[in-house]
């Protein structure tokens, strides 16, 4: 039993100022205004010293971190999720780019395999499959030999129960559309991306129940006002999410508030695309069988195209705020409560309430990291050992 107090709670679809919560067996057991909430005897006491007290975060696009690559080293998702919760991040999707045939099938072993006996840390909740159904035109920093048209029989038996969550192909492809109807008919859920869909195309893709769009403007040709293309598609759909990456580089600021501003505050879904690098010093790093060289700020293949991000989830967080001028609360949601909607996870992760699992980020006034439980567990606490 943990007793959280002195802390401003971000639900984050409302704001407790001198909040309370009470967590036990690993989920939220109470919370309301410290008056209200009774510290029961023997619960660990938590001081937030006037903290934020926000949920756990989701990042539903990682490629790796701290020295490790998930698609050539797939065991090392759970040496990431242990460092994840020093940013935030309680749940992850571990992301397998385009790849030789057995990289998906090696990673969904490592996921029904399970943790290592005593893992404490982020929680895998599946894979995120970008590629290899990717436009040649738009593959960024994917390594064009791996690109296939979009297969019925390579997607077979592709679930969240074998491990797949989520899946970024490019809608116009020929035969894209049957694999999409086939991934949600089995749960998963489906992201446009790498793609060059127009309007028409993209509209397609939404009624075959893509629900998604990656790394908005990136990889994607620009907005046109005579070809309104995949951004504007995906803006002008009130069903649709999408992923951005504010680490600054990625995405120019005014770019991001103006999308923000568009879509309204219940759709963007940050994620980092962070690679090996993340954590690391600058050098040269691997994003599957791709050199990748790194500095202080951005990652790249040789040719100076980006290839993925060194970016904190916590940072993207911060830089939400910076860059729209939002409200915690929503810059907090776009970190956890749009993500576990994206994914069905409503109820169960994502917000602060009753009966939802005790993923928490206690962060200072000016919103770094202090503290991470996941289900109810310290996971990483600021200037630990
Ligand atoms: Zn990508």
């Amino acid at each position: 039993m943990i007793y959280f107090q002195n802390v401003r709670i971000l639900t984050p679809h409302e704001r407790l100022p001198d909040g309370a919560v009470l967590t036990q067996q690993g989920q939220v057991e109470a919370l309301g205004e410290r008056s209200r909430i009774v510290c029961p005897l023997g619960a660990e006491i938590v001081d937030g010293r006037g903290g934020y007290l926000v949920p756990g975060w989701i990042d539903v696009q990682i490629n790796g971190g701290f020295g490790w690559d998930f698609t050539s080293d797939p065991i090392s998702i759970w040496e990431v999720g242990k460092r994840l919760p020093q940013h935030g991040v309680t749940a992850f999707l571990p992301t397998i780019i385009t790849s030789p045939p057995g990289t998906v099938r090696a990673a969904q072993d490592v996921l029904l395999q399970g943790p290592p006996p005593g893992y404490l840390g982020a929680i895998p909740l599946g894979l995120h499959v970008e590629g290899p159904f990717l436009n040649p035109a738009k593959r960024g920093a994917h390594n064009p030999q791996y690109l296939r048209p979009p297969s019925l029989e390579w997607v077979q038996g592709w679930s969240p129960q074998t491990g797949i969550r989520l899946v970024t192909l490019a809608p116009e492809l020929p035969g894209a559309l049957e694999v999409v109807r086939a991934l949600v008919g089995q749960s998963v859920t489906v992201s446009a991306g790498h793609s060059q869909a127009s309007w028409e195309q993209a509209q397609q893709g939404f009624q075959a129940g893509v629900t998604c769009g990656t790394h908005l403007f990136n990889a994607m040709p620009p907005l046109d006002h005579r070809n309104p293309g995949l951004i504007a598609a995906i803006l002008a759909n009130p069903g649709v999410y999408f992923g951005m990456i504010l680490d600054g580089i990625h995405v120019h600021p005014a770019m991001a508030s103006l999308a923000w501003r568009a879509a309204g505050a219940g759709r963007l879904v940050l994620v980092t695309d962070a690679m090996a690098a993340l954590g690391m010093p600058p050098g040269e790093f691997e994003l599957s069988d791709m050199e990748v060289v790194v500095d202080a700020t951005s990652a790249r293949l040789k040719d100076g195209r980006l290839a993925g991000s060194i970016l904190q989830m916590d940072q993207a967080v911060r830089n939400l705020m910076q860059f729209t001028g939002c409200s915690p609360e929503e810059a907090v949601a776009a970190a956890s409560a749009n993500l576990a909607r994206l994914l069905g996870e409503t109820g169960q992760r994502g917000q602060i309430a009753p009966g939802v699992r005790a993923d928490l980020t206690l962060l200072s006034q000016d919103f770094q990291v202090e503290a991470t439980w996941v289900a109810g567990e310290l996971t990483y606490r600021r200037g630990a050992a």
